[in-house]
């Protein structure tokens, strides 16, 4: 059972200072959020984790960071100009827009997708269906229309069609026109791939559920390039990996399943695709999407681009096109799901009720809190080893409040030491050094602290 409803998530996130509204003293922007002293944190644990794993310390991989803006034939090949839209449909009683095929996804508790439908088909499986506007109830909809994703606007002081420009709607794309400038400076061989982190930007018709969907949200991508007759392997590689890193990151493993997609559902140029999901308290939602993707995408732009992104085989001589494997995720989702996953509240004999976060300790903001017991005795030592602690991992200080308060306040937000300075440690280098979830107490050397937590924070 999720111990919190998305309402109070998102109060006890703003109070905490993870996540606040976007532009707030304004009245806000609607779907922007804005990440708070201890969300940039998170977040960046996150992304450290991922870039750990995927890249740094990844045999096979190596990484990118390409810009946001990119030629406009880009988005030509890939056929993002004349296809990356959604079906908007609106009810014509109440004027309410939706995609068609979230309609008929929510109406069906994911069992059936959009995926692979024409709209006259999601036409008429909303009718046959009766599937009624969740706004007004009515079943009296307008044809569907192709609503493309992509925000344009113009680059330089000219607004015209050749100063126009689309903030990229995924990473993907800056790794494979960079395929060939990344192959000859890293003289990698197949199998290999080249990961980034960044915004991407898709003009949703129905944002929501806080940062599940938003307008503006950061990507973490995988591009793995491998010989052609060997890719459903690597899928299946890859597959298990992210559900490794997912569960490691201490995202519930019992709310997290795999949906292979159907082969009606499956993209025309792919062989096969996976979404990871996490229970939501609104039910199934897509984490991170794993594709084979064939070689569909430097085919498109070796095509359009004319630039011959063929690979030579130095073991056969042969040269042909590698198939690629995309595993794509959504930073803030991971986020939410490892949000809903930690949030725990415990009642005690006094009933009174501890709120624990129980983030893994890669992705707590701070791994460790320095409190002096009595301010006025202890402040001095304990902001010494804060200053020593903050050096090798990231340390908050508090001397506010009783030291319960203190250690309660922690708790919240998933600081899982908190180490007391009091007379022991004046006298004898010792500090109490307790664990949040346990709420079990050990007494180290001050400069024992260092190693025990570096070992806690191995990931
Ligand atoms: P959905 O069906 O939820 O719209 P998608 O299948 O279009 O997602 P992809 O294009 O495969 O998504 O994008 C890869 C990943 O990027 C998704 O699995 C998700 O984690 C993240 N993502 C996509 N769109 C958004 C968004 N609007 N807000 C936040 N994250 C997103």
């Amino acid at each position: 059972m999720q111990k919190i409803s998305l309402e109070q998530l998102v109060a006890f996130l703003k109070e905490q200072g993870f996540i606040f509204q976007g532009s707030e003293i304004y009245g806000g922007l609607a779907n922007a959020w804005d990440y708070g002293p201890l969300g940039v944190e998170l977040i960046n644990n996150i992304k450290q984790a991922w870039w750990k794993k995927f890249v740094r310390n990844n045999k096979y991989n190596i990484g990118l960071d390409s810009a946001i803006l990119m030629n406009k034939e880009v988005w030509v090949a890939t056929g993002h100009l004349s296809s990356f839209t959604d079906p908007l449909v609106d009810c014509k009683k109440c004027h309410t827009r939706y995609r068609a095929d979230k309609l008929i996804e929510d109406f069906s508790n994911g069992a059936v997708t959009g995926d692979g439908k024409t709209n006259e088909e999601l036409l008429e499986y909303i009718y046959s269906n009766k599937i009624t506007c969740p706004n007004c109830g009515a079943l009296e909809y307008t044809d569907i229309r192709k609503f493309n994703l992509m925000f344009k606007t113009h680059q330089g002081v000219v607004e015209d069609n050749k100063s126009e420009v689309y903030l990229r709607p995924e990473t993907a794309q800056g790794i494979f026109v960079n395929f060939k400038n990344v192959l000859r400076s890293s003289r990698k061989k197949l199998p290999f791939g080249i990961g980034q982190i960044g915004k991407s930007f898709r003009n949703e018709i129905t944002p929501g559920n806080f940062i599940f969907r938003t307008r503006e949200f950061e990507q973490m991508e995988l591009e793995f390039f491998c010989k052609p007759g060997t890719e459903l392997e690597w899928f299946s590689y890859w597959r298990s990996f992210c559900m490794d890193f997912l569960i490691k990151l201490g995202v519930d493993k019992a709310k997290l399943r795999y949906r292979d997609h159907s082969k009606e559902e499956l993209s025309f140029y792919s062989n096969g695709t996976t979404d990871i999901e996490f229970e939501f308290p609104w039910g199934f939602g897509e984490l991170w999407g794993i594709a084979s993707r064939t070689d569909y995408d430097l085919k498109a732009h070796q095509t359009h681009s004319k630039e011959n992104l063929e690979y030579l085989d130095p073991e056969t001589n042969e040269k042909y096109l590698p198939y690629v494997v995309e595993p794509s995720v959504g930073v803030g989702r991971i986020l939410l799901a490892a949000l809903f996953s930690a949030y725990d509240e415990e009642v005690n004999e006094k009933n009174e009720t501890r709120v624990v976060l129980r983030l893994a300790n890669v992705l707590a903001p701070y791994k460790l809190a320095v409190l002096p017991l009595i301010k006025k005795n202890h402040a001095e030592k304990a902001n010494e080893l804060f200053e020593l602690y903050n050096e090798h991992f990231s340390t908050v200080y508090d001397e506010s409040a009783n030291i319960g308060k203190r250690y309660r306040r922690q708790d919240a937000i998933g600081t899982p030491y908190c180490v007391t300075v009091d007379d022991e440690t004046l006298n004898n280098g010792t500090v109490t050094l307790r664990d949040r979830d346990t709420m079990e107490q050990i007494v180290l050397k001050t400069t024992e602290v260092i190693p025990y937590i570096e070992e806690k924070l191995k990931f």
